[in-house]
């Protein structure tokens, strides 16, 4: 008998999404399971922003949601509306306490901080070894990321951003509408762009974006962060109430799925959509499916991604790899030239080919061909040149 029926390694986005959604189904709750991290998951660590059509499954826990977006260039400034989706954020720190809140009283549920070492399943058993100690289980879903990329050909890029939440002495912001993308900033590092969530009329998240091959020293972050505050938002007087900083890896990589009994879930799974970073409705997604399978056919599985969005996944990052085109105008064709529903359909892997054709048509042709054919027939050399810093293997 393994010492848990399933074992959660990793009490992230993905392991606490996954654990909710076992929880309350009836046939699953009883089971004993183990959930390990690192980290004791007491920190704002991240927020997370989606888009959803309708409520979601922590739709208690949405901080602040939009329902116009503003995006800006140098050349123009639109006003989109997100109807029929909401932008929403929910607070890492909320999602946390939440999860562990109802954890807390379970007697089936142990949670144990600790550093998972290494993870092994064979035809005699499957376990994590925690600080030295073998635990068993009868299945692993897991979600650490793994200690190194996979090693086949692919496009890479890295999203990273700093972000302060800042309060302003006299009231500047629209909590009515939130930044979506702000390209009035230096694009030499990179693409970067801003992003502004405001919570309140002195309060918001701003957040400086790259997606670029390497992460730059903090410096560079803080300064474009200050001088962005002051030149675009026009505010001298505020105060930085929160940090954040991350890295999300932006590759049409292949991931590992499962290995015997382990399964990988979350951004492990490769469930991070390549051409964007955005991950939180994918694992939401995912989550379901898994213990939908789990509940009827007593083993996890997940909806197969159809082709297609691989393939504009690689297209994208084609593009944007090689600089075939500058990301401010791929994304300010994709934002001006589109309508904001049919953009989210697409950037969701749910656009119908309507919709699908409305972005397509959108993008400057030459780039976007050569991208296509070169990720059809093989031809990545087909791409005129490459930017310093990025990686492509
Ligand atoms: C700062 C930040 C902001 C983001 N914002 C957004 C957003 O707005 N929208 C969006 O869609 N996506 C966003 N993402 C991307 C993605 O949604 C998140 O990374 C999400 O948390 C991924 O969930 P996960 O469970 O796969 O990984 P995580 O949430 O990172 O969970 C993995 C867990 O594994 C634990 N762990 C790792 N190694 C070990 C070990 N050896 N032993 C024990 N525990 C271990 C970690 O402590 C962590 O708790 C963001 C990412 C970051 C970093």
């Amino acid at each position: 008998m393994p010492d848990y029926d399933f074992c959660l390694t990793g009490a992230g986005c993905a392991g606490l999404s996954l654990l909710m959604r076992i929880l309350a189904q009836p046939s699953l709750r009883h089971k004993k399971i183990l959930l390990v991290d690192g980290h004791l998951k007491n920190t704002n660590d991240r927020t997370w922003c989606f888009w959803e059509k309708g409520e979601g499954y922590f739709e208690q826990l949405v901080y602040r949601q939009w329902s116009k977006l503003l995006f800006h260039d140098n050349e123009q400034s639109r006003r989109l509306t997100t109807d029929p989706y909401t932008y929403k954020m929910i607070r890492g720190i909320d999602f946390y306490n939440y999860c562990f809140g109802f954890i807390k009283y379970l007697d089936n549920v142990c949670f144990r901080p600790g550093i998972v070492e290494s993870l092994e399943s064979n035809a005699r058993s499957t376990y994590a070894v925690v600080d030295g100690r073998k635990i068993t289980a009868g299945l692993i879903f897991n979600s650490m990321p793994p200690r190194k990329p996979a090693d086949t050909p692919a496009w890479r890029l890295l999203q990273h951003f700093k972000g302060w939440v800042i309060r302003s002495l006299r009231p500047v912001f629209d909590p009515g509408e939130a930044t979506i993308m702000d390209f009035r900033t230096p694009q030499q590092r990179g693409t970067s762009f801003f992003y502004v969530m405001p919570f309140s009329p002195t309060e918001a998240l701003v957040e400086c974006t790259f997606f670029s091959g390497d992460i730059l020293p903090d410096r560079e972050y803080t300064t474009m962060l200050t001088q962005y505050i002051s030149r675009i938002l026009g505010i001298r007087d505020y105060v930085i109430m929160e940090k954040e900083f991350g890295v999300i890896p932006m590759t049409t990589a292949v991931f590992p799925q499962q290995h015997n009994h382990i399964y990988q879930i979350g951004s492990a799974a490769g469930l991070t959509k390549p051409s964007s970073g955005y991950t939180f409705n994918y694992i939401q997604q995912d989550s379901d499916a898994i213990v939908d399978s789990l509940v009827q056919r007593g083993v996890p599985a997940r909806q197969p991604v159809d082709r297609k969005w691989h393939l504009y996944d690689r297209i994208l990052l084609n593009v944007l790899v090689t600089q075939k085109l500058s990301g401010q105008r791929l994304f300010s064709s994709l934002f001006t030239k589109t309508d904001l529903p049919d953009l989210l359909a697409f950037l969701d892997n749910k656009s119908i080919p309507a919709q699908d054709w409305a972005v397509i048509r959108s993008l400057p042709k030459g780039p976007f061909l050569r991208a296509a054919l070169g990720e059809i027939f093989g031809l990545r050399r087909i791409s005129t040149r490459k930017a310093p810093g990025f990686k492509a293997t």
